[in-house]
């Protein structure tokens, strides 16, 4: 089994409306240690990327996809997370120009994301931010890929982990980005961009089921 362009195109529909889906829980994540936008911003954002994509003719691979995926959010999301987002993308998009994707190819496409997040942004694990989604993430992956799980099953490990990984965020102090400002105050909630990117990561995995 690999991952396809078909598989990339449902991805990002997938994305798109699970992202409608959790724009209010979203923001009001952001509420608590942000500015509140969270959820208006990546919405904006994968909505123009769906319409982008939909409209796509022919892609010949899942590169170029997520290629157009990361110029797209990066005209349309702004704050903090969009050219966080765009990066992680535009990254991913580099290292899986193959028209389809094996488990290996699947684990330096997240890992191409984490590290466009991390040159982008400077976070570290442990910052409440949305690397700590991603880094779990690109761990199970690697773990799953190396004990010879199909793709489908490396980007559910990915998912899972991103999953944990966000709820792993709730007692941290944020020391990155705007939740930074609030210090201390900042525990107790969870990060929005690692849930946002639970959300992401989730909606690869069922496309890929
Ligand atoms: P803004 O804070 O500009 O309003 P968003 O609300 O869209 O932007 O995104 C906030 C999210 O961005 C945070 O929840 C966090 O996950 C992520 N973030 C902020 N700064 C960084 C950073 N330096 N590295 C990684 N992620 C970050
Ligand atoms: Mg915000
Ligand atoms: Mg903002």
């Amino acid at each position: 089994m690999t991952l396809d362009v078909e598989w990339a195109r449902r991805w990002v529909a997938l994305a798109a409306q699970a992202i409608t889906e959790a724009k209010d829980e979203l923001v009001e994540l952001d509420r608590e240690i942000g500015d509140g936008d969270h959820g208006v911003n990546l919405d904006r954002g994968f909505a123009a990327v769906a319409a982008k994509i939909e409209g796509m003719d022919r892609p010949a691979t899942v590169g170029e996809i997520l290629t157009t995926v990361a110029t797209t959010l990066m005209s349309s999301v702004g704050g903090a997370s969009g050219p966080l987002y765009g990066t992680a993308f535009l990254r991913a998009g580099k290292v899986s120009g193959l028209a389809e994707l094996g488990p290996d190819a699947v684990v330096a496409l997240l890992e191409g994301a984490l590290e466009g997040i991390t040159s982008r942004g400077r976070a570290g694990v442990g910052e409440k931010t949305m690397v700590d989604a991603w880094a779990p993430a690109v761990e199970a992956a690697v773990r799953s890929a190396g004990a010879g799980d199909e793709p489908a099953a490396v980007l559910r490990a990915a998912a899972d982990a991103a999953a944990d990984g966000a709820r792993s965020t709730i007692p941290l102090v944020a020391s990155k980005g705007r939740a930074s400002y609030l210090g201390e105050r900042s525990a107790g909630h969870m990060d929005p961009g690692a849930r946002s990117s639970a959300i992401l990561l989730d909606a690869a995995a069922r496309a890929a089921a």
